[in-house]
């Protein structure tokens, strides 16, 4: 069993300062993932050492399979400084990694300890030996090796390891700043919040709600995803701002065209998500649009919406398949609960033929239909923030109609 792993920092191209904030940002997070375990780390320049009893193996590598910015990482297994001890283990490791299959390889040997008896080259030759004598299907191959064994000779004992775990990839949260992201119950948005998080970009998300013209249960499935999202967030912790929007939804439903109400709902959402976003401190919004899928995602649709705001807003999914996008939601844990079969605001009443070529001039034409500003500030005011965790499970009250009361059963 390891005792300790290597892990490698992801794209680290980036130079001088920025090298030193991802450095700074990764350590961080390390740290807050590895929390409550009998940890020891050694950060390093470029990449960081863990050692810990190796009963703790399973949970430490399931930790930092949420750490942005993470690149890779192997476990390290410990032998004393002799050619006997350092041959077993890697005798087991090649077992491992090459399961008798015919491969090069060769031996990587660093010496920490220069007292040490014998050089590194000369080191990885004798071990080479002995592993060839135990594996005779091998073949050194120093140049392009398939497998490389690296062993590590220390003052206080030898480490070896081999083979490496994919981590995230990506920048580590929250380096690349603050975005808002537009969080429905659906599969897709989670995915984009991800992603966002994946590229360094720490999020908030915001929920617009519309108890009790929905159900209870979609502003459930809301909270079971942001704790979700949290485990990838600085500090494990991830905030929702919803919004009470059911006065603008029925309003729309109303006075408006049955083909704009999903146009003119978003530009809505856009309207009052670009005001948190300014008195959230934050430089952008995060949707889950991804073109082609529906009605509402033509370029003629998010141009028509996107005109509300001087916003940047970011589409992660923008060039993926639904395939692709159904892959991560699975993989990250989303996919379930997106999949309850609760509808939000906008999958519920949903016109049976939306526009596909909204216009500005038309969805504009049809928003002086009813006096919205007053309405889009009394949303901002009455919008709720709370706090999540990966495993601080809420559970809204069923028995509640609308968020607002759940929220106040809940306190
Ligand atoms: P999703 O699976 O994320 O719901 P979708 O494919 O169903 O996406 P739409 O329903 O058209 O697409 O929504 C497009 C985007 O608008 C969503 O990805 C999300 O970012 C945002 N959005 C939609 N409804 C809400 C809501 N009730 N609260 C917050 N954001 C929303
Ligand atoms: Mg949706």
């Amino acid at each position: 069993m390891a005792e300790g792993i290597l892990i490698r920092y992801g794209d680290l191209t980036l130079k001088g300062r920025n090298q030193k904030y991802f450095v700074k940002a990764i350590n961080t997070l390390i740290r807050e993932k590895l929390e409550g375990l009998p940890v020891t780390f050694d950060f390093q320049h470029d990449r960081a050492y863990a050692y810990f009893d190796p009963s703790f193996f399973e949970q430490v590598q399931y930790q930092l399979m949420y750490v942005t910015g993470l690149y890779s990482f192997s476990p390290i297994y410990r032998a004393k400084k002799e050619l006997d001890a350092i041959a077993e283990i890697a005798d087991t490791l090649i077992q491992e990694e090459t399961q008798g299959r015919a491969v090069t390889f060769k031996v990587d040997t660093k010496r920490a300890d220069k007292t040490y008896p014998m050089s590194s080259m000369d080191f990885s030759k004798e071990l080479s030996r002995v592993v060839l004598r135990k594996h005779p299907n091998l073949k050194v191959d120093v140049h392009h090796p398939a497998y490389v064994l690296h062993v590590e000779i220390r003052r206080e004992a030898a480490y070896l390891f081999s083979g490496q775990i994919m981590g995230l990839g990506g920048y580590p949260v929250p380096m690349g700043g603050k975005a808002m992201l537009l969080l429905s119950g659906g599969i897709d948005s989670p995915v984009a919040g991800f992603l966002t998080m994946k590229k360094g970009i720490e999020i908030e998300a915001i929920h617009f709600e519309s108890t009790p013209l929905t159900p209870i249960e979609s502003a459930q499935k809301v909270i079971d995803l942001a704790s979700v999202l949290s485990h990838y967030a600085p500090r494990n912790s991830l905030k929702v701002l919803f919004v009470p929007f059911r006065e603008i939804h029925e309003a729309i439903m109303m006075q408006t065209p049955p083909s704009y109400h999903i146009t003119i709902m978003r530009r809505m959402m856009v309207r009052i998500a670009t005001q948190l976003m300014k008195r959230r401190d934050a430089l952008a919004l995060v949707t889950g649009d991804s073109v082609g899928q529906v009605a509402s995602q033509t370029l003629e649709s998010m141009s028509t919406i996107q005109s509300v705001t001087d916003a940047l807003i970011l589409r992660p999914l923008t060039s993926l398949d639904k395939l692709d996008i159904i892959r991560i939601a699975r993989d990250i844990g989303t996919m379930e609960i997106s999949n309850r079969p609760f509808s939000d605001c906008c999958s519920v009443y949903v016109p049976e033929n939306p526009s596909i070529r909204p216009q500005v001039s038309q969805a504009s034409t049809y928003e002086k239909s009813f006096d919205f500003a007053p309405m889009i500030q009394t949303a901002v005011e009455q919008t709720l923030i709370r706090t999540f965790h990966p495993d601080q499970h809420v559970d809204l009250a069923m028995t509640a109609f609308t968020l607002q009361e759940a929220f106040l059963e809940d306190a």
